[in-house]
């Protein structure tokens, strides 16, 4: 069989134990990969380059359409990028999907019957990393969500589910507070979930649903989500399942995948020789099934079940029960390598050979046409010692002819026209004018069209006021609809 060529990293931290190990459970099990070796993490960063991969490496990953990458550390602060999210931004890796099992009784949980896969969004949300300190007070970090993201992932979730014969899909999502953003990616699951009418469909807010995902794992099958709530579900369900150790995860794109473990460098137990090498084993087995050699997983997996089952385990599963071995890193492989060609007994053997595996493509976005409307602008003002009526006296007569200010808000909260001594004020204001209305109080107005002269010229009037503006956001309809949140109280 002709080798693929494959993008590896060794990491931080335990990375370079786990690879190690791993790559010589892939040689044994005759895996037709030929791996190319980049350096990456904390001391390429450490070495001044800001996204933790040297130029001359990026080429190699952008070459080889399969990267294999054992964890690493981002160092902290000092304006160093998260290398996985470049790396998932950059290949355009936009489906991470997160299986997780339990292998009860062989390692110890509450929930034997686990066979959840979170379908991870992978490239927007809170990890876009766009963050601005706007105010002494106030720092903020955008969370970007966009329609061709949201419907991408959702396919995806859905094209996976049929293709694996999976029953239910389940979305979550905090819309019931960010109505735009996580409104967004619920819509799109509704929309797109109509297409499949053979699956089971269900959304659950994440907060309840985190907490029935920690107690009650073995009532999901698969869930889509967005980027960070992904991120930390999957971590909590590994970890009912017995430890964040044991989970392998696919980033996939439309030319390039990345597999790697769930977990991170672990640098509490880096260089001890004790670390649990099954997440990126099954990372491995993801990409071996990904470039066609199934036969080649299911051995490895098989191997690997066998090797729990026999009771050889790493620290972090072990138990009094069934722990008949506890071992480190390079004797756990070498258990996995000696079991090759086995299957387990009690344990569900893997069958890969009749797997789907079959790549799973998404239909190109089709940008719909879609009218805007400007109805209005947010004004971001920083003061520090204004109170709420003087700061609305001073917009009002800054309005001009053309516009009114509907409300003032601080922090969310609306401070003007009405007040509650009781709301803290910080020194960022939001200041919403909208098209003025004679004869209407503000919490009466309507959004009306507004000209984009209008609000040009409204600027000029706030700086030559002496109000220091630190942002704007247009407010628009979008179908007739309103396109923006209303302030709390508005
Ligand atoms: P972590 O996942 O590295 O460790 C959390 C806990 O789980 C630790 O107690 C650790 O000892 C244990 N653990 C993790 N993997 C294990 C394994 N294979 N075997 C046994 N025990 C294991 O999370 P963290 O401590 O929050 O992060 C450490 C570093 O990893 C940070 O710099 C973080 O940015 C980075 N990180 C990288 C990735 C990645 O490269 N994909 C993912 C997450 C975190």
């Amino acid at each position: 069989m002709q080798k693929t060529r494959v993008t590896v990293a060794r990491g931080d931290g335990i990375g370079p134990e786990i690879m190690n190990a791993t790559l010589r459970i892939l040689e044994a099990a005759g895996a037709a990969i030929e791996p190319e070796f980049i350096r990456v993490g904390e001391k390429v960063y450490l070495e001044g380059h800001p996204s933790g991969i040297t130029p001359e490496d990026w080429k190699t990953i952008y070459r080889n359409p399969v990267f294999f990458k054992a964890p690493i550390t981002t160092p902290q602060g000092g304006g160093y990028k998260s290398l996985n999210v470049s790396i998932r931004k950059a290949l355009g890796l936009f489906a991470n999907v997160r299986p997780t099992h339990s292998l009860f009784p062989y390692i110890e949980t509450f929930h034997p019957d686990i066979d959840v896969i979170i379908i991870r969004e992978n490239e927007e949300d809170l990890y876009a990393g766009i963050e601005h300190q706007q105010t002494t007070d106030m720092v903020q970090t955008l969370k970007l969500v966009s329609v061709p993201g949201c419907e991408k992932i959702v396919r995806y979730a859905f094209e996976y589910a049929r293709a694996y014969g999976r029953k239910k899909v389940t979305c979550m999502t905090k819309d019931n507070i960010m109505k735009q953003t996580d409104g967004l990616f619920h819509k799109s699951f509704d929309k797109i979930a109509a297409e499949y009418p053979s699956i089971q469909t269900e959304h659950q807010i994440i907060d309840i649903g985190t907490a029935l995902l920690a107690t009650r794992p073995d009532q999901y099958d698969v869930i889509v989500t967005m980027n960070l709530y992904g991120d930390i579900i999957s971590d909590v369900v590994a970890q009912v399942a017995g430890s964040v150790g044991m989970a392998g995860s696919a980033n996939i794109g439309e030319t390039h995948a990345m597999f790697e473990a769930i977990h991170g460098s672990a640098p509490d137990i880096a260089g001890k020789g004790i670390a649990n090498p099954s997440g990126l084993i099954n990372g491995a087995i993801m990409m071996l099934i990904h470039i066609g050699q199934p036969e080649a997983a299911q051995r490895i997996q098989n191997a690997l079940l066998k090797t729990i089952e026999d009771g050889i385990h790493t620290g972090d599963i072990a138990s009094k029960a069934y722990t008949k071995q506890r071992v480190g890193t390079e004797a756990f492989a070498n258990a996995v390598i000696d079991r090759l060609g086995q299957s387990p007994i009690h344990l569900k053997p893997a069958q890969f050979d009749a797997d789907p595996g079959r790549p799973i493509t998404i239909p190109p976005y089709v940008r719909p046409k879609r009218t805007r409307q400007l109805v209005g602008i947010d004004v971001f003002i920083c003061n520090e010692d204004i109170t709420p009526e003087h700061l609305g006296q001073m917009l009002e007569q800054s309005a001009g002819n053309d516009l009114m200010v509907r409300i003032v808000t601080n922090r969310g909260s609306v401070v003007y026209p009405e007040n509650h001594k009781e709301t803290f004020l910080s020194d960022q204001w939001r200041c919403r004018f909208v098209k003025r209305q004679e004869g209407v109080s503000p919490d009466k107005t309507e959004f009306l069209p507004v000209d984009q002269q209008v609000i040009i010229d409204l600027l000029v009037r706030l700086q030559q006021s002496g109000l220091e503006s630190v942002k704007t956001e247009n407010l628009y309809f979008i179908d007739g609809q309103r396109a923006f949140s209303l302030g709390q109280g508005e």
